[in-house]
């Protein structure tokens, strides 16, 4: 690919979205305050209006529209935003996440019991 050092393309955008996005909600608080869910809430509606990839925005807009997000919690906004991250894995072909709180906190918070992540 590229140097590392040029302008990202989609697809690392996208990495790095993602990335940020899911390792936001697996620290979000299980209980969080009206302030913090409201805050959670623009973030999130902010991507359709925001997000440089035209296509991207779109879409996740129309998919957000059907699905609001859940800012209930950390389990419930891990599986909202896992589910959303499967849609767009769907329509590129890619695999499919399963979206058990103990896979998303694996992935993006604990890592495997294994300590290869330590
Ligand atoms: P990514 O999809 O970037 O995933 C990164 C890592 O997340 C994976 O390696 C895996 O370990 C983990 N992961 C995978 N699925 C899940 C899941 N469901 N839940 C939790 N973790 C998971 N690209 C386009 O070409 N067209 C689009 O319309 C488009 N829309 C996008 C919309 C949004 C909001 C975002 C953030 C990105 C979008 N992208 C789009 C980019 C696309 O989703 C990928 O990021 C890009 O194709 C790179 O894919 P990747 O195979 O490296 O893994």
């Amino acid at each position: 690919g590229p140097p590392p050092n040029c302008p990202p393309d989609v697809e690392q955008l996208g990495r790095a979205t993602w990335t940020f996005l899911h390792t936001t909600a697996a620290y979000y608080p299980e209980k969080p305050s009206p302030t913090q869910r409201a805050n959670m809430l623009m973030l999130l509606r902010s991507l359709p209006l925001l997000y440089p990839c035209t296509n991207c925005a779109n879409d996740f807009g129309e998919d957000i529209k059907v699905h609001p997000p859940d800012v209930s919690g950390r389990v419930g906004l891990s599986r909202w935003l896992c589910e959303r991250h499967n849609e767009v894995n769907e329509k590129l072909g890619k695999e499919k996440f399963d979206c058990a709180i103990e896979k998303t906190d694996e992935r993006w918070k604990d890592g495997p019991t294994d300590g290869s992540c330590d």
